[in-house]
């Protein structure tokens, strides 16, 4: 996915790496490139402008290192500020008195229901006890989705038919509490863009039980539009984290930089694929390194 940006990046350094010394006006021609590069990945403009102010200030009053010629020093710089833009790794709170409540919200086609199958496989592999819930009575071809994945990965999925979503996870709290579950994985209705219904829908449930976690699945291909579907949701329910989807898609990968910076919102899980175990435990690190090939 990141390929355009890496490979452009790429060559601004191979550029530099031709050169014995950086000089102030090399660092800036080499910002310029990594500034364009950004850009072109669909990267906000606020944090390409953040960004490059950081990387220029420590390359050019740098002291040159023995070990690293001064192009190297460049690239290391990049990595470490782009490390930084990208948050700190954030896990999940499973705190608290059992079952804890993750909520999945999100916009309908996001990967919202594939998202609460893939998590709800990984907590159980890590020895939670897990349950699944169906709170979109509206469209009852995700409830048969939902159950779907639930067969295929022997998680229990509850829903109700003609019950309210906040009045339904109430009564799968309940349940749960009693039989032993430990983490409930609320897969909430999705709609086809921000509407105040689902809004209000949102925060009925959390008004009935208090999730641990409330986690925004995001589809990392709408670029920048992602950025105002989260701060959309965070102005509404107190969004604990990000997951970012169809990572393994040809996005030009500025959401994944843009996202944390701009929302305040940690990024926690990345979804890269179909398959129930394409899911990723966000490392700054690693995604750096694969951003700058
Ligand atoms: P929802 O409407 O938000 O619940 O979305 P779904 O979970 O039904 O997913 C919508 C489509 O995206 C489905 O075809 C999924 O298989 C697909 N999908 C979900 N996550 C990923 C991902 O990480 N990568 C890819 N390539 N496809 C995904």
């Amino acid at each position: 996915m990141f390929e355009s940006l890496s490979q452009r990046l790429e060559q601004v350094f191979q550029q530099l790496r031709r050169r014995g010394k950086l000089s102030e006006q090399d660092v800036d021609a080499a910002m310029r490139e990594v500034r364009l590069a950004l850009l072109e990945a669909d990267v906000h403009f606020s944090v390409v402008k953040d960004f490059i102010s950081r990387v220029r200030e420590r390359a050019v009053g740098a002291e040159v290192s023995k070990a690293l010629n001064p192009a190297q020093q460049v690239i290391k710089i990049v990595h470490e500020e782009l490390i930084k833009t990208l948050g700190e790794p954030a896990r999940l709170n499973l705190s608290g008195p059992k079952p804890r409540v993750i909520m999945m919200v999100g916009l309908q086609g996001s990967g919202k229901t594939t998202a609460a199958a893939k998590l709800a496989s990984l907590l159980r592999s890590q020895g939670e006890r897990v349950e699944l819930v169906a709170a979109d009575p509206y469209r009852p071809a995700a409830i048969k989705q939902l159950q779907t994945l639930g067969e295929r990965i022997g998680v229990p999925v509850y829903t109700e038919s003609g019950v309210k979503p906040p009045e339904l996870v109430s009564r799968a709290f309940e349940k749960a509490q009693k039989s032993g579950v430990s983490v409930l994985i609320v897969d909430t209705a999705g709609r086809s863009q921000l509407d105040n219904a689902l809004m209000d829908e949102l925060k009925a449930i959390t008004r009935r039980v208090t999730p641990n976690e409330i986690l925004l699945v995001v589809d990392a291909m709408i670029g920048q539009e992602a950025l105002h579907v989260a701060e959309g949701f965070r102005d509404t329910v107190t969004l604990t984290g990000l997951m970012l989807t169809k990572m393994d898609g040809d996005a030009r990968g500025g959401a994944a930089i843009s996202i944390r910076a701009v929302t305040g919102v940690p990024l926690k899980f990345l979804g890269t694929g179909e398959a129930i175990d394409a899911i990723e435990v966000y490392d700054p690190g690693r995604l750096a390194s694969r951003i700058l090939g």
